[in-house]
């Protein structure tokens, strides 16, 4: 097993590189990553300069803040403005844009609204604070769920009865399902490798087998990502279709089974809203009926303003893999990383926030 300097080897990489150019030739090959921190690695690292230009690299809904939908973000909003309500949250979400506000701009007014760096953060400030009510915003895929799962537990089992979750995480798998059923071409999927640290890489199994589709589950160095898009290239090129794993010093077929077994003890999977691109079955996590004392919208009314999309957004299309964001009209004019409108700009493993900061370098990468 390589250790993950080996994987930062330039001689690695050029290696590969040239291996994957000398394999795929000039046949046209996409190759979709669903992972917001594949983005980042592939731009930061240079990757697609250094492939020919008949393989495409496409990003999909892989970063959680932008595929949350802006209903929840204005159901948080308005939780803030309930009194007595602390909302904790982590940091990418305060400036994502809700219908009519954000976190931060409600901040700015006054509302209790504090960024923590752990769901435990939000159970200690409960302890500390009986006389309010503090509201963590659960959101992210299987990386970040199974911490929120382990709070909810911590919280039943301490009897908290000030600390309520409101949750929207997603699980990936169904919404590469939803890709592909919704026409979007590619060849094969890089798939996200600390998702699938928690899942293992069986939940892909249904995307070789009924859609005939390559899966390679990813690590995050450049050599890493290399290496995954090669095997693409060589079950592509084979005209073969099986779910592979590259990222093998974290990722087993089975996975993490005692996350999988909290996940499953604290959550029911539900159908689920994504942003821009609509509700996806089997998408999201929703607190098992025995937890709802748990569940900040079953616990507070509050009224949500009807929801307004940004105009002229592009977000859903750019999480579909249908158009890069260079091709939205607001890219770079109205929307920036300062002045977001949208969320694929929000946050730090948007895409659209990728492209405003690697794609205009000298010698960038499109
Ligand atoms: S550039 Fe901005 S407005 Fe356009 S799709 Fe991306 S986030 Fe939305």
């Amino acid at each position: 097993m390589k250790f993950v300097d080996e994987y930062r080897d330039a001689g690695l990489v050029r290696r590969l590189a040239e291996e994957t150019s000398r394999l795929a030739g000039r046949r046209e090959l996409t190759f979709m990553e669903v992972c917001g921190t594949h983005t980042m690695s592939i731009f930061r690292n240079g990757i697609r300069v250094l492939l020919p230009a008949t393989l495409r690299l496409l990003s999909g809904p892989g970063c959680p803040i932008c595929v949350t939908p802006n209903r929840y973000l204005d159901q948080a909003i308005a939780l803030s403005r309930l009194p007595g309500i602390t909302i904790t949250t982590f940091g990418d979400m305060m400036r994502v844009p809700g219908s009519t506000s954000s976190l931060e701009r409600e901040r700015a007014v006054g509302r209790d609204i504090r960024v923590v760096y752990s769901p435990l953060d939000a159970l200690e400030l409960a302890r500390r604070n009986p006389s309010r009510e503090i509201v963590f915003l659960g959101v992210g895929f299987e990386t970040t769920s199974p911490g929120v799962a382990a709070a909810v537990q911590l919280a039943g089992s301490r009897h908290l009865s000030n600390i309520s979750f409101l949750v929207a995480h997603k699980v990936i798998p169904p919404a590469m399902r939803a890709l592909i059923e919704g026409g979007v071409a590619i060849d094969g999927f890089l798939c996200p490798g600390h998702v699938s640290v928690i899942t293992g890489s069986k939940p892909y199994e249904f995307l070789a087998r009924d859609y005939g589709h390559p899966c390679v589950v990813a690590g995050f160095e450049a050599a890493d990502v290399l290496e995954a898009i090669l095997m693409l290239v060589r079950q592509a090129i084979a005209g073969e279709a099986a779910v592979e794993i590259q990222y093998r010093r974290a990722v087993t077929q089975e996975g993490n089974k005692e996350a999988q077994r909290l996940l499953n003890s604290t959550f029911d999977t539900v159908d689920s809203e994504w942003r821009g691109i609509g509700s996806i079955p089997e998408s999201g996590l929703s607190l098992r009926a025995e937890l709802k004392g748990l569940d900040a919208a079953e616990k507070f009314e509050v009224e949500v303003e009807p929801t307004l999309e940004p105009k002229g957004c592009r977000c859903g299309e750019v999480l579909q893999g249908r158009i890069t964001p260079n091709t939205c009209p607001l890219f770079e004019t109205a929307c920036t990383p300062e002045n977001p409108v949208g969320s694929c700009m929000v946050s730090s493993e948007g895409t659209c926030a990728a492209w405003y900061r690697y794609a205009r370098m000298p010698g960038d990468c499109l």
